[in-house]
């Protein structure tokens, strides 16, 4: 594929919705393997205890593998925790083993609980502007989030620049996105005032149907210019890469959700950070 040209600085995306089933996983993994076919430097932070993003990337993340749990824990820098995916040389992932469902308990009782996952983004070599991480930075990240507003994803939205939303073109798509919206307004005002809803995704439409029509035009009317043209195809081709490790991306590259991906990847890329 044509490279698309590298951004000045790491992008830090967040891909948050509290609802389960949306598809944020399905979207990290295959925008992340996306981006990085177009030659951009990507890293996935696996935030959901049952590490389906790195599954999905082919990551080994059994317990006690070191992961976020560390991160978040006990401070570990990234560099000791990265593992770059074996087909992908430059797509890295920090995995998330089960140990992270306890994390939300242990960190209760840590200074600046919030704030930790910000820590090792901005300890991380590899993060920041060119002149300070050079060539060999990170374009992208894409942090993961389980599907609640509790403190793994409170980290991922400190530390983050843009949050993504993943939404899907069904009849409740817009429920619960008023409470999501809210705390991201409370942590622009405390905690990260740069975090800006910048990308919002339709995933698991369905062209046939008008319900998914109408919600799409609902999703464009409230939030413009945020979402991104494309929307992702419901396609079982989709769903069926991660029992093989794979992104639809190399599982079926010229398949309507791996194009839609590559699409969609192209847009984040070439229209920049948008505030
Ligand atoms: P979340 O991370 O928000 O919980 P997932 O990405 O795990 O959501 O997706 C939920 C389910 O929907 C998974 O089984 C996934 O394979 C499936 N899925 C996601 N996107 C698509 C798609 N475009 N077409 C078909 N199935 C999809
Ligand atoms: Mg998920």
């Amino acid at each position: 594929h044509p490279a698309v040209a590298r951004p000045t600085e790491t992008r830090v995306f967040v891909v948050a919705n509290q609802k389960g089933g949306v598809g944020k996983t399905t979207s990290t993994v295959n925008l992340a393997a996306a981006l990085s076919q177009l030659g951009q430097r990507v890293l996935v932070i696996d935030l959901d205890p049952q590490g389906n993003a790195s599954t999905a990337l082919n990551i080994d993340h059994h317990r006690g593998t070191a992961s976020t749990y560390d991160v978040l824990v006990d401070g570990a820098p990234l560099s000791e925790v990265v593992q770059y995916c074996p087909d992908a040389q430059n797509l890295a992932v920090v995995p998330a083993t089960i140990d992270l469902a306890g994390a939300e308990i242990e960190l209760v009782s840590v200074v600046a609980r919030e704030g930790r996952l910000k820590k090792a983004l901005q300890a991380h070599p590899q993060i920041g502007t060119a002149a300070e991480a050079g060539d060999e930075r990170f374009d992208y990240v894409f942090i993961d989030c389980p599907p609640s507003l509790g403190l793994l994803t409170l980290n991922a939205l400190v530390a983050g620049d843009e949050m993504m939303i993943p939404i899907q073109a069904e009849y409740y798509a817009l429920e619960g996105l008023g409470q999501l919206l809210s705390t991201v307004d409370m942590v622009r005002a405390h905690l990260n005032p740069s975090l800006a809803v910048s990308t919002i995704l339709l995933t698991m439409y369905d062209a046939r149907t008008r319900l998914a029509a109408g919600v799409a035009a609902e999703v464009r009317e409230h939030f413009g210019d945020q979402v991104l043209k494309s929307a992702i195809p419901r396609s079982v081709r989709v769903s069926e890469a991660p029992s093989y490790s794979q992104t639809v991306m190399t599982y079926d590259p010229g398949s309507p959700g791996a194009l839609s991906y590559l699409e969609a990847a192209r847009e984040i890329a070439t229209r920049g950070s948008v505030e």
